[in-house]
């Protein structure tokens, strides 16, 4: 039987409805919740990701900032232009689009933003509240993904769950994420033996590697949550690391590419910058 679809699209549709809620009682409390996001270079991909969180916080009632620094910024230039956006009243989330040019100094631009406008959560002190198991920002992408598990009703405790990649935006956190909802976790990456021996074990197995057709229908133990989080660009289409057409046949509930896992990252950004207005307002 074919598996069940988990819809990016419809739940990435009803967070932002929930956000655009959230953000008219700000208003009303005299709080416009703002995002800024700062794009050094001319990344073609990195334009459509800034184009669409625009679009985000368009549709939500934020107000949305782009700071666009040439290629060959310097780092100085880089942390004075976040040292600015962390004082600036206006804004409550600053994010700086990754990848940044081969000569910044990237978990340094980082660190400079302050961690209660960290709304990607990649600051080092949002990573240890993440691994603390304390409240802090946790990363946009992991986040959906969970959320969209969640949202489908899907029961964790107990899980095996198995994570494939191991990167500080995906990997990490999702795992930290799994184990906070009382997954047993098992994290693979490059260096894993037997790749496929643990996979198999998988109640919830999410992909988080970068290959298409990565995850085959062999690896997957019938009945399975299959999440996949890889973005490929294959031919001009998206693709995803999972062998779709195959591993849905098998899989108990699986995330298409497009439509899945993509979908929730704005979304789940514009529910962090709501997230940083309303801890704001309630400081003061
Ligand atoms: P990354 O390159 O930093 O990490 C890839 C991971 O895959 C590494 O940890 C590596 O150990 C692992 N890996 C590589 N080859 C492997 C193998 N043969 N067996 C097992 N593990 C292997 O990538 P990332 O930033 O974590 O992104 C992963 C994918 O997710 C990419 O396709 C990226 O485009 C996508 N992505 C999607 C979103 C989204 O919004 N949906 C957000 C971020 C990243």
């Amino acid at each position: 039987m074919a598996a069940n679809i988990l819809d990016g699209k419809a739940i990435s549709a009803e967070l932002k409805v929930k956000v655009a809620e959230r953000v008219a009682a700000l208003k009303a409390r005299g709080v416009t919740p703002g995002l800024a996001v700062i794009l050094v270079g001319n990344d073609p991909a990195s334009e459509i990701y800034v184009r669409n969180k625009g679009k985000g916080c368009e549709e939500t009632g934020m107000l949305s900032r782009t700071v666009r620094m040439d290629a060959d910024t310097t780092q100085e230039a880089l942390e004075a232009e976040i040292e600015k956006l962390n004082e600036d009243p206006d804004i409550h989330g600053i994010l700086v689009q990754l990848p940044l040019p081969k000569h910044l100094n990237e978990q340094a631009a980082l660190s400079r933003i302050l961690p209660e406008k960290d709304v990607d959560g990649f600051h080092l002190m949002n990573v240890g509240r993440l691994a603390a198991g304390a409240e802090g920002v946790v990363p946009c992408t992991p986040k959906g993904a969970l959320y969209m598990l969640q949202s489908a009703g899907i029961e964790l405790a107990g899980k095996e769950a198995v994570v494939i990649g191991r990167s500080n935006i995906v990997g990490k956190p999702m795992a930290m994420l799994l184990l906070q909802q009382n997954c047993t976790v098992t994290v693979c990456h490059s260096k894993t033996k037997n790749l496929k021996e643990h996979t198999r074990q998988a109640d919830i197995l999410v992909s988080a590697v970068g290959k298409p057709h990565f995850v085959t229908a062999d690896m997957v133990k019938p009945g399975a949550v299959v999440v996949d989080v890889g973005i490929n660009r294959v031919d001009g289409k998206v693709i995803g690391d999972v062998d779709f057409e195959q591993v849905k046949e098998i899989a108990g509930w699986i995330t298409p590419v497009p439509g899945g896992v993509g979908r929730m990252t704005i979304a789940m950004l514009l529910s962090n910058t709501a997230d940083a207005a309303e801890r704001t307002l309630n400081r003061e």
